[in-house]
């Protein structure tokens, strides 16, 4: 049995919503279908959780509303029309999102949850009366009927371990059950939505609960690419990773899906596909605890920018007792959480992320770190971009750094910085961040375009 995920883009129009369908009725396993909000039908529109936002604060204002609600029932108007569906469900969503400016200002931190999870849960009305429609035996399921509980961090819930034995009670079922994405409930009964694009965290954590075969997450590209395709033209899919693998490439900004949505799955051995609603022929990205295309050392290529990197040395660093303690309790002091720490005999750096820097925590930090560990040198660089080669190969492969270290060499590439972790999964390379663009392209053709 499956659980499928459909993105916003896969559910933004009537033509869209049609793929869907025919999708979702070629598999009789699909039983589960997890719903985003409708997104953006082309690159000038709105996506509906923009539209709530903008819904929210206009009624925070004390603003009138009627033109803002008017467009968010618009866009699900327009899909009902288009399909020639009944429109009986248009009551039902209009008055849910009416009803939205009457709930409580004070004292209310869950206001805004309630206003964004309505795009979702709107939706999966919509699409669960749609299905019917056509002649499917599928029904609009509730997250906290589901049994969806998650932490009380509006904006930024996380699923609670004991979902997954409520979830799992419907596991036999011989309906479709279509779910909106997104939220769920506190112990308390209050909505809780994840952080934004989270509707991937709820078909994982249905996935985990239902103990699904495998979680299906269609979105609208054909998979993951081996590198950005803003950067390299036309990149290759890769076919199959590891989910540390994806975990790392993730970290360096590859945003097919969402942060935490991988470790509910993870944790139930769960494998996880991305497709395209758009080309569903297509295989896709495979993401499963251990790979069966064992030849390629490398997977994919990942960069992230807005790095700092602060150099500390000290002559017999390594004898000196509580050293590293003592630096790491003033950037906690400051508030400041790192990234990586490479070191040697006499010296570490410290990565962090630079937004976390104003100009007065800056100061304190330099001014702490020189008074307090009485360093022979200390500076810091800006504007440094963290390059990954990302692969489980590589731990059985020689020449994975040499060959990528040369590539970089001979495009002239300076490397401020060099760590590959423990795992051996990755090797991380910081560079300046006007230099990012080349070392991509020059570790794609190594890696990528060498047969
Ligand atoms: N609709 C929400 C967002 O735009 C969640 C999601 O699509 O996953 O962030």
């Amino acid at each position: 049995m499956k659980v499928t995920k459909f993105g916003g883009s896969s559910l933004a129009s009537a033509a869209q919503l049609e793929k869907v369908l025919q999708i979702v009725k070629e598999d009789a396993s699909r039983k589960f279908i997890v719903v985003s909000a409708p997104g953006k039908r082309s690159s000038e529109d709105i996506k509906v959780t923009d539209l709530l936002i903008a819904y929210y604060n206009t009624y925070l204002n004390n603003e009138n509303t009627t033109e803002i609600t008017g467009k968010i029932v618009d866009r699900y108007e327009a899909i009902l029309d288009e399909l020639g569906l009944d429109k009986e469900i248009l009551n039902d969503i209009q008055q849910g999102i009416q009803k939205l400016a009457t709930l409580p200002k004070q004292d209310n931190p869950h206001l805004f949850d309630a206003f964004l999870a309505s795009g979702e849960n709107n939706n999966a009305k919509l699409v669960a009366s749609f299905f019917q429609q056509r002649g499917l035996k599928a029904r609009y399921k509730n997250p906290s009927d589901l049994g969806i509980i998650v932490s009380d961090e509006p904006g930024n819930a996380r699923i609670l371990t004991s979902s997954l034995s409520k979830i799992n009670q419907f596991k036999t079922t011989d309906e479709i059950l279509v779910i909106p994405g997104f939220f769920g409930f506190t112990e308390a009964g209050d909505i809780c939505t994840f952080s934004r694009g989270g509707s991937d965290i709820t078909g994982s954590i249905v996935a985990a609960g239902v103990e699904a075969d495998i979680y299906e997450n269609f979105t609208d590209v054909n998979g993951i690419f081996v590198a950005h395709p803003g950067i390299i033209h036309e990149p290759k899919t890769i076919k199959e990773l590891t989910y540390r693998e994806m975990r790392e490439l993730a970290y360096a900004g590859f945003a097919v899906l969402h942060d935490e949505a991988l470790m509910p799955a993870y944790r139930a051995n769960i494998p996880v596909v991305i497709k395209n609603t758009n080309n569903p022929e297509h295989p896709g990205t495979l993401i499963t605890t251990s790979r069966t295309v064992k030849h390629d050392p490398v997977v994919g290529i990942a960069s992230d920018q807005g790095f700092a990197s602060i150099y500390i040395s000290k002559y017999l660093m390594n004898r000196e007792l509580g050293f590293g303690r003592r630096l790491l309790q003033i950037l906690e002091e400051l508030g400041l959480s790192y990234e990586h720490m490479p070191s040697g005999i006499d010296d570490i750096s410290i990565i962090l992320r630079e937004e976390q820097l104003t100009i007065e925590i800056e100061e304190q930090l330099m001014e702490r770190l020189e008074r307090e560990l009485e360093p022979d040198e200390l500076r810091i660089t800006h504007g440094l971009s963290m390059l990954m080669v990302v692969g489980e190969g590589m731990r059985q492969r020689i020449g994975v750094m040499a060959d990528s270290t040369a590539a970089l060499a001979f495009n002239k590439i300076n490397l401020e910085m060099i760590n590959q972790g423990s795992s051996e999964v990755s090797i991380m390379f910081g560079i300046r961040e006007d230099q990012e663009k080349k070392a991509i392209q020059a570790l794609y053709k190594t890696f990528f375009e060498v047969e």
